[in-house]
């Protein structure tokens, strides 16, 4: 039996407790299968980790990951630390030390979720947005100088690779030639940024050129906005730098119906290092310990870890799973205006996972 070990971080807020239903899932969907099984791990790092030791994670974090065959995370960030302490101290840590350079997140309206936009309109939302994930305008290269003078200054140098942007476009035209219409829109902003932006597009031109069977479009990030909402199927894949892309997958989460359902992969194609998967929201500490996070963030997340592990059967069955239990409609969370707690959503899900099979 194929055994997946991986590293489950539920970080802050309601981050452990979508992840813990999120394995819980994981574990039905694996027993009824029947070929594979998970070996989980947790680990306690995050905010309380930090008051506890004045780190997220400890030194040899990421020595303590490298095994693991991916990282299933839930979310980081707390009122009472600052975010740059927070994200810097465990989640950009791990991405940027793990060099996953690609940051993926599929967008779709799930049947029976009303998201913003007219019903047919919402209805052609179908997305795979490739942000890149290790260096642009979040390079972290940059400072400050003369604190406090009239003189201070404070700068963030967006920093463009070769190496870096051509992997990231030969990332994003793999998967759009993997997806059935074959559509990559390359975004941009280079009217205005007159130098890194215009060789992140002729190095982009020039990978283009070994895929002649993706169409390709480009897009300035200030017009991508409106045709996400006048025109949602014109697009497919899309790739976009770490700042455009962050941007544009806040206004795909929003036009998608909510914040509680969104997932992401943090990905090294490499396969050298673990890949890691995370729900899209925040900690939401308005709401933790409450139970009624709503968990379908975490378990679309895990159908992407399903997939990066090669059980593609069980990622379609977990989707399949999370849809009917949409569409029915009868056990949704509060976010989604329904009266159901995190554990109930849950058993819908693993039931929709038995049931599906009988
Ligand atoms: P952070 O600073 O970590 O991003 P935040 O609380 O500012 O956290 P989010 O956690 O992303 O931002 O979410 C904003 C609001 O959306 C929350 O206050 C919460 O009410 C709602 N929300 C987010 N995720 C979920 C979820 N999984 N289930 C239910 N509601 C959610």
């Amino acid at each position: 039996m194929r055994s997946h070990k991986v590293a489950v971080i539920g970080g802050d807020g309601i981050g452990p407790e979508v992840v813990e239903a999120g394995c819980r899932v994981l574990d039905a969907i694996a027993a009824d299968d029947g070929g594979f099984g998970f070996a989980f791990e947790h680990f306690d790092w995050g905010s309380d980790y930090y008051r506890k030791h004045g780190r997220m994670m400890p030194e040899d974090g990421l020595q303590q990951l490298e095994g693991f065959n991916a990282i299933y995370f839930g979310s980081v960030g707390d009122p009472n630390l600052p975010d740059d302490v927070t994200l810097w101290g465990l989640r950009l840590a791990i991405c940027q030390g793990f060099d996953q350079y690609a940051n993926v997140r599929p967008t779709r309206l799930l049947p029976g979720i009303g998201g913003p936009l007219r019903p047919d309109l919402g209805a052609q939302i179908d997305w795979v947005i490739v942000r890149e994930n290790s260096e642009g305008e979040y390079a972290g290269v940059g400072g400050r100088a003369h604190r406090g003078l009239p003189i201070e200054v404070g700068m963030d140098v967006a920093v463009f690779t070769r190496a870096g942007v051509e992997r990231i476009a030969r990332f994003a035209c793999d998967l759009a030639r993997s997806r059935p219409r074959r559509h990559l829109t390359i975004v941009t902003k280079s009217n205005a940024q007159r130098h890194g932006m215009v060789f992140w597009d002729d190095i982009c031109r020039t990978v283009i050129r070994d895929y002649p069977d993706v169409t390709v479009d480009w897009m300035l990030v200030d017009a991508m906005t409106q045709r996400m909402v006048l025109k949602p199927g014109t697009i497919d894949t899309v790739l976009a730098t770490n700042l455009h892309a962050d941007i544009l997958s806040d206004l795909a989460a929003a036009l998608a119906g909510s914040l509680g359902i969104g997932a992401t992969a943090n990905i090294d194609p490499s396969r050298k290092r673990p890949s890691m998967f995370e729900p899209i929201h925040g900690s939401a500490f308005d709401i933790t310990g409450k139970g009624i996070a709503n968990p379908l963030g975490a378990f679309w997340t895990a159908t992407m870890m399903l997939d990066h592990l090669g059980e593609t059967r069980a990622a379609e069955r977990l989707m399949q799973a999370i849809e009917t239990v949409t569409s029915r409609g009868d056990t949704l969370s509060p976010d989604l205006g329904g009266r159901a707690t995190t554990a109930e959503v849950t058993d819908a899900v693993i039931g929709a996972i038995t049931g599906a099979n009988a």
